[in-house]
């Protein structure tokens, strides 16, 4: 996968970038992330990127034309168009739905980052392809956003963690919230391990971990439940600790 982002502050970007998961999988190859100051495509000696709103009112825009030049010198070292991303609080919200359906789709992605107001609007008509959230609040800039859909995008891609089963298995791939996990020791502050989990019986671990995921979502997020994949008995599990949830409110 190569991922491509459009930044004010791509210093910033990659120092996030280059560690841990993120930066291995770089330097392995098995993904490839460029980040592009914007700045370098502006016209006036100031490198200005940014004008003032038509209409009036406070704060200032970013400019069309640098973000299409950057976007257009992007698009010229590649056989096909990037999915052209813009994050803003007014997009699609990320879910680990969209995340996994983009990565299905594409392996090249740009990913551009306001500041300031926001852009103009032309740009996003034009050229994007899909605006994305990353939730109903509003920060200062793109960069935080781009990081978190880029980390979120990245992990899934094959060789970047060691199994698919890293993801695959976790909070929300399959609709749910994942099971409790616990580490040594065995005995904590006079909290134990559950029992089953030191059995050495796989099939009884899986059994267990399957009812603990449901259980834990019915009480943390009682919402996904509507729309899990679930047996009826689980259906029933599920509905149970959402009945003794609501008694005790
Ligand atoms: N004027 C814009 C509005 O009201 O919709 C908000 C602009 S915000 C201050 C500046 C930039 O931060 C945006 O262009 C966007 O790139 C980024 N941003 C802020 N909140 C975001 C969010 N929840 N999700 C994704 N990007 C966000």
């Amino acid at each position: 996968m190569r991922i491509d982002i459009i930044t004010l502050f791509p210093e910033m970007m990659e120092t996030v970038l280059s560690e841990s998961i993120i930066g291995r999988a770089q330097k392995k190859g098995v993904l490839e992330i460029n980040c592009h100051q914007l700045r370098e495509f502006a016209f006036d000696k100031h490198r200005h990127v940014d004008d003032a709103p038509y209409g009036g009112g406070k704060g200032m825009l970013m400019m069309t034309e640098p973000i299409a030049l950057c976007f257009e010198d992007i698009c010229k070292n590649l056989d096909e168009k990037p999915y052209f991303v813009y994050m803003t609080p007014q997009g699609n919200v990320l879910n680990q739905k969209k995340l996994i359906d983009i990565s299905e789709k594409h392996n090249n992605i740009c990913v551009l980052c306001g500041h300031y107001e926001g852009v103009d609007q032309r740009v996003i008509d034009e050229l994007v392809d899909e605006e994305i959230s990353i939730g109903d609040y509003v920060l200062t800039g793109g960069e935080l956003p781009t990081l978190v859909f880029v980390d979120a995008l990245a992990r899934m891609e094959k060789g970047v963690l060691s199994e698919d089963e890293c993801f695959t298995k976790e909070s929300h791939y399959d609709g749910l919230l994942e099971y409790p996990q616990y580490t040594r020791p065995q005995v904590w502050r006079g909290r134990e391990v559950p029992q089953v989990l030191l059995s050495g019986h796989h099939e009884n671990v899986d059994k267990w971990r399957r009812e603990q995921s449901i259980i834990n979502t019915a009480k943390k997020r009682p919402d996904m439940i509507k729309t899990a994949d679930l047996t009826d008995k689980e259906k029933e599990l599920a509905q149970s600790i959402i009945d003794a949830n609501d008694a005790k409110e």
